[in-house]
């Protein structure tokens, strides 16, 4: 039987990971992981990259994207073995970005108008500006006491920073990644905080737009979650998914549950024959 080693959830800095792809390679092979698939938040840019150095250390790249979706709780959608130079897919890719810049922007704007004696050089030397690193410098400067207070007094629905966003609908998102000749899978459904009997009619539902698989192995998932999502996936007729969703390590905030944090690469159990995602799409 052949036993692959797979992570099929992992960031680079090409989003909000801490390492490079040729990183991110080495240290699947250190691991002995043979298939790795970067899924980086809302960009392809990695993946290229990531494939030459794999390919001269052995090991497959599927090319991978996560889409933020626009649904009332969190909700990510993964997209395998997607066309990266899909015109559709690049062209949303920049959109997307334009519209963040724009939007960052009138925040830094309301910020600077609100906060006078704020010092926004701070916002010029963090690596990436979005609503934590935001939330870390108005902390610092004596405008909150943490996070929490950060997103009850300013960014939460009700707040004068709150974040506009203008994300994908689950039916577009499917189908974006569907025409770039991907396979859809929504990521980490432990993490939306539904019901199991919620869980799978929304899967339903997504079933009929076109899903196809279920992370369903995920790194915050603990044993028993594990195996619910297997077996609606197998009800489904899903594919069976898991990856360990790597950013990099000690980044998150303190606030988050242990199991909410970064996770190692590859923590994953060893995809065997009978249930290796990779199997079943390339069947
Ligand atoms: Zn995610
Ligand atoms: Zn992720």
């Amino acid at each position: 039987m052949t036993i692959h080693y797979a992570d099929f959830h992992i960031h680079t800095c090409c989003s909000d990971g801490d390492f490079t792809t040729s990183e991110i390679v080495e240290r699947a092979c250190q691991l002995g992981i043979d298939i790795i698939s970067i899924t980086d938040h809302n960009t392809v840019d990695g993946v290229s990259d990531a494939k030459n150095r794999a390919e001269q250390r052995g090991i497959t790249v599927i090319p991978g994207i996560e889409l933020s979706i626009d649904y009332p709780c969190e909700m990510h959608l993964l997209g395998y073995y997607i066309d990266i130079d899909n015109r559709t897919l690049l062209t949303y890719i920049k959109e997307k970005m334009e519209a963040e810049f724009i939007e960052l922007l009138r925040l830094l704007h309301k910020i600077h108008k609100h906060f006078p004696g704020i010092d926004m050089d701070k916002f010029l030397k963090v690596r990436r500006v979005n609503a934590g690193s935001i939330a870390d410098v108005l902390i610092a400067q004596g405008y909150a006491s943490d996070r929490n207070d950060v997103q009850q007094r300013y960014l939460g629905k009700t707040g004068f920073l709150r974040v506009e966003r203008n994300e994908l609908k689950p039916a577009h998102g499917i189908e974006l990644i569907r025409q770039a000749g991907g396979v859809a899978v929504l990521a980490h459904p432990g993490r939306m905080g539904l019901e199991d009997q919620e869980l799978f009619e929304f899967l339903k539902e997504l079933r009929k737009m076109g899903i196809g698989g279920l992370e369903c192995y995920h790194a915050s998932h603990n044993e028993q979650m594990e195996a619910q999502c297997c077996e609606m996936a197998k009800d489904l007729g899903l594919l069976i998914s898991g990856g360990s969703d790597y950013h990099g390590l000690g980044r998150r905030a303190p606030r988050e549950e242990p199991q909410q944090r970064d996770f190692a690469l590859g923590i994953l159990k060893p995809f065997l024959d009978e249930d290796c995602f990779l199997r079943c799409i390339t069947d």
